[in-house]
């Protein structure tokens, strides 16, 4: 039985499992593998708990920050990946924490707008467009769900909606998302809260700390995600009792057991858990930038997500209309582009082609800003692994849960059971 307190901390990442070795509490010295947000992230909030432990945090390449980078080139600035968080009391807690608080802001409330594009004609997404699947048969699909194992089209019985959703999270197409794992609340994996859903909603919402954020909003940093890696890396270079270790070629738990002289259970791994065999997707990001005038016939909002597997493109994202802060230079408007490799012929003039159909033609900048992998969460993902033992604990996108949330909200979980 999970108490209120903790369902008002954590909210719905409590139905999630926190893959952990309780050992871990014995330890006086950890090591985190990986520094991705979410290595970084444990280790801080470790570290700030337990002066007396000792934190080595260990990454494979020569930078921190895992798939988080932002990118810039004069006045525009983009996200290669996650460009904003969603409402969670924990990554207010951190912004806080980091002194953050004069760069973190509201999105633009009038760029809330989201589309999707179905059979060449673009919609306005809203709680409406579920109705199109029918409201008996989304009852019944949501119901069915409860049993567990089922994937986001089985539960949104509307493919095209559904895709929508998923590509828009995590770049598949929905018979191959696990339904549980991307909408936990709705699927009511894992325990269920002690009181009903509008209080606890209530009572996390007077948690946050800095501004109570407005319901279905998103906020973000000045400088673009960056912000927040470069906050983190000076928090740690100034904690006495960690350190941190760039290109570090180890590939297993026993390795790092014999290197560190440390038992496994010491082992804290935020990087692809080497025993999982967990499968990638991939995606080219791309920006495209106008001067406002010649894309004055799209509309201000969040962005546009296209299911259709004959366009290269499968989300348009209007950064300069939903940050706060500055994305373009004066009188510009910048839009970032995702491109999935399996409906891509690798051509870069393929995607400006299809950009300049859906958005205009004569931009000023077109530029590709990078590439990543992202994990494939099949049905069935998430209860593979609840209940399950591990001889070390594993944190991060390739476990649990996929967004930024996730991963900062993890973090304090595995720290408080650090807690004297
Ligand atoms: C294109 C894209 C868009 C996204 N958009 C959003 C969004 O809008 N909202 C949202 O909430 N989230 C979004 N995300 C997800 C978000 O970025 C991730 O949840 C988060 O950054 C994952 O952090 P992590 O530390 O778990 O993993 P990673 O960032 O993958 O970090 C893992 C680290 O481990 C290192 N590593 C790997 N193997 C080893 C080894 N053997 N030894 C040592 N180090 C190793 C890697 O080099 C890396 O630095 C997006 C992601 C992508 C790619």
């Amino acid at each position: 039985m999970v108490d209120l307190n903790s369902w008002i901390k954590h909210g719905d990442e409590i139905r999630r499992p926190l893959i952990v070795n309780h050992d871990i509490t014995k330890s006086n010295k950890v090591v985190i593998v990986g520094a991705g947000l979410s290595g970084l992230c444990t280790a801080f909030r470790i570290a700030e708990k337990r002066p007396d432990i000792e934190i080595i945090l260990v990454e494979k390449s020569n930078r921190i920050g895992g798939v988080i980078e932002t990118w810039k080139q004069n006045e525009w600035i983009c996200d290669v990946a996650v460009n904003a968080t969603r409402n969670h009391p924990a990554f207010w807690r951190l912004i806080d924490d980091l002194g953050l608080e004069n760069k973190f802001n509201s999105s633009n409330p009038k760029a809330k707008s989201r589309w999707v594009i179905i059979n060449g004609k673009k919609h306005k997404l809203s709680v409406f467009s579920l109705l199109k699947i029918g409201p008996i048969k989304l009852f019944s699909s949501l119901k069915k769900s409860r049993a567990g194992g089922f994937s986001v089209a089985e539960v949104l019985p509307n493919k095209q909606i559904a895709d929508a959703l998923t590509l828009g999270i995590v770049n598949d197409t929905s018979e191959n998302v696990d339904a549980d794992f991307l909408i936990p609340s709705i699927t009511k994996f894992g325990p269920n809260p002690p009181l009903k859903k509008s209080k606890l909603n209530s009572l996390i919402s007077k948690s946050y700390p800095l501004f109570k954020p407005k319901k279905g909003s998103l906020a973000s940093l000045d400088g673009g995600m960056e912000t927040l890696i470069f906050a983190l890396e000076n928090k740690l270079s100034n904690l006495p009792n960690v350190r941190i270790v760039l290109n570090c070629n180890t590939d297993s738990p026993e390795s790092i057991s014999q290197d560190y002289g440390i038992p496994e259970s010491s082992i804290i791994w935020c990087a692809k858990n080497p025993e999982n065999n967990i499968e990638f997707t991939e995606l080219s990001v791309f920006v495209i930038g106008f001067s406002a005038k010649s894309v004055q016939n799209i509309k201000l909002g969040y962005g546009t997500l296209i299911p259709d597997k004959s366009l290269p493109i499968s989300g348009i994202l209007h950064e300069s209309d939903v940050h706060v802060s500055k994305r373009s230079p004066e009188g510009h408007r910048l839009f970032r582009l995702m491109v999935p490799h399996n409906r891509w012929d690798m051509r870069e003039d393929s995607v400006l082609e299809c950009a300049e159909k859906l958005l205009g033609d004569n931009p000023v900048l077109f530029s590709k800003i990078g590439q990543r992998k992202i994990p494939r969460y099949k049905p069935g993902h998430l209860s593979s692994l609840y209940p399950k033992s591990s001889n070390y604990s594993a944190l991060g996108w390739t476990v649990s849960g996929v967004s930024i949330t996730h991963v900062v909200d993890e973090s304090e979980r595995i720290s408080e059971l650090f807690e004297t």
